[in-house]
């Protein structure tokens, strides 16, 4: 049990020391969290092993495990204010966007891999017309979910409901960050599936995490995080030949042709940099403009990031709440630091002033000279925008590709040959025309170079969280070669 006012969870249960959850609005602490020790990992992935020989969970029918996929759903979506609450006040993210889309998108993932194992088929392949061949897919074991701060019970739910969707039984350690908001909707889901498909885990990465990835009866492992965390699970995994999926970082390029529809290229690049508090992996972080509409592109961007409400997570009017930690905020700010030396500052840069407390940081825009800066290169994480002018569209492709990172990329343009030619040449998992981040659930998200390995989303899902099996059988007795026969 966590020991908090505001948080008391029968999911939460640790033998280690208990450590503090910040509530970063406030910077004080609203909950302390017992860590899982080596002797809780074991129990946990034990039960998750135990429900899944058992077949107590992949033994059900379809529509059996439809049902209680849904029924998940509905237990979310009747939770969704106070999941919102803990969300917000334990992520600084504001109220309004998580009540208005996370939670509603943490349900609907369940109701959407309900929906796709309804719709899974198994091959089959007819052989001379004597033998039939069909491939099942089945699945793997016991999958260790890994999931980090930004967008906890989104990230978190979305893994949780694929991996057991196909079967798979789990057990998901949250981020020690921010785990209050995703505990607690792990509790409300755990009573409606049967026991042990379904763990919790909570405390540190190298500690909990660690010992979690490295579990000899962990069969696969799901990683969201940074991509030096996931380089390093992906080793551990890999000495002992686990699937691994990593959704990793970002520096995603926002390109904006001077064709574009400004006012909505506009909105749709502060969208991409500041929504979430700038924390997300899919941000459009650098923002190259055409030379021609650079000037006027940059004077109304500025503009309207030095209007951006930066206020309490639970004001409604709040735009920006508060980073996550004190750690982070500093983070963001040392590249702030930095500017001066091939870098303007334009806007931001600087604590928030009007605040006793809280980690809270200016919008933050900068023009760079060069895509080589660090500011360009290294992933900030923060609401933090570099901006660099580029000539023809070929230079654009050329700066946004010289990245190690490759997760998205950002198109406004209203020639269609100019987004045909840009989805071919840019080298992410995701490009989106004209629009900020949609994501598709049904469609792949992932990243290329050291923005992953793998991809999430329906048919990837899929292939990850079953395994194949090939089945062959002959129609009749087709005669055999008879070794040894007279
Ligand atoms: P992080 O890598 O520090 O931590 C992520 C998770 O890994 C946490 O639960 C942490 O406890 C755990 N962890 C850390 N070390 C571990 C270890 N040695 N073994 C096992 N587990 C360990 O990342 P973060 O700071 O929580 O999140 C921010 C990062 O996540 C950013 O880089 C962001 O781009 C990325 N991210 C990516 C996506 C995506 O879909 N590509 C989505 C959201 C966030």
């Amino acid at each position: 049990m966590s020991h908090s006012a505001i948080f008391d969870s029968n999911a939460v249960r640790g033998d280690g020391p208990l450590f503090d959850v910040i509530d970063p609005a406030t910077e004080e602490a609203i909950a302390a969290i017992p860590e899982a020790g080596p002797a809780l990992v074991d129990r946990a992935v034990a039960a998750a092993r135990t429900s899944f020989a058992d077949r107590r969970w992949r033994g059900l029918d379809i529509e059996a495990r439809q049902a209680l996929l849904r029924r998940a759903a509905d237990a979310i979506d009747a939770a969704a204010d106070e999941l919102a609450e803990l969300e917000s006040r334990n992520t600084g993210i504001p109220l309004s966007l998580i009540r208005g889309r996370q939670i509603g998108r943490a349900a609907y993932n369940f109701r959407f891999f309900a929906d796709y194992i309804g719709q899974s088929t198994a091959e089959l392949y007819e052989q001379s017309g004597d033998y039939l061949t069909f491939v099942r897919r089945e699945p793997v074991g016991v999958a260790a979910l890994i999931s980090p701060w930004n967008a906890p019970i989104a990230l978190g739910s979305m893994k949780v409901a694929a991996a057991i969707a196909f079967g798979n039984s789990c057990v998901l350690k949250p981020s020690e960050v921010a785990p209050l908001g995703i505990s607690r909707l792990i509790e409300l889901i755990q009573p409606i599936l049967p026991e042990g498909v379904v763990n919790l885990l909570n405390g540190r990465g190298q500690t909990t995490g660690d010992a979690l990835v490295r579990h000899q009866d962990v069969d696969l492992v799901s990683f969201t995080g940074g991509t030096r965390t996931g380089a390093h699970i992906l080793s551990a995994a890999g000495a002992r030949l686990k699937p691994a999926t990593m959704e990793l970082g970002g520096k995603s390029a926002n390109i904006i042709f001077a064709d574009a529809d400004l006012d909505r290229a506009i909105d749709g690049a502060l969208l991409g940099i500041f929504s979430n508090n700038g924390q997300q992996c899919l941000a459009g972080s650098r923002i190259l403009v055409q030379r021609t509409v650079y000037d006027a592109f940059v004077a109304a961007f500025v503009a309207r990031t030095k209007r951006i409400r930066i206020g309490h997570p639970a004001d409604p009017a709040t735009e920006i709440g508060p980073l996550a930690s004190r750690q982070h905020m500093e983070h963001v700010l040392s590249f702030a630091d930095e500017a001066g030396a091939g870098a303007r500052l334009l806007a931001g840069g600087r604590r928030a002033a009007g605040f006793q407390q809280g980690f809270y940081v200016e919008p933050t825009v900068v023009a760079v000279d060069s895509n080589s800066h660090r500011i360009c290169q290294e992933e900030i994480f923060g609401p933090f925008a570099a901006l660099l002018p580029f000539d023809t569209a070929e230079d654009a492709w050329a700066i946004a590709n010289d990245s190690r990172f490759g997760l998205a990329c950002y198109v406004w343009t209203q020639s269609l040959s100019t987004a045909i030619a840009a989805q071919d040449a840019i080298a992410a998992g995701v490009v989106w025309i004209n629009t900020p981040m949609m994501r598709e659930l049904r469609a792949p998200f992932g990243g290329y170079r050291d923005s992953g390995i793998g991809a999430e989303g329906g048919r990837a899902c899929e292939a990850f969280y079953t395994r194949q099996k090939t089945v062959t059988m002959p129609r009749r007795a087709v005669p055999l070669r008879r070794l040894g026969a007279d």
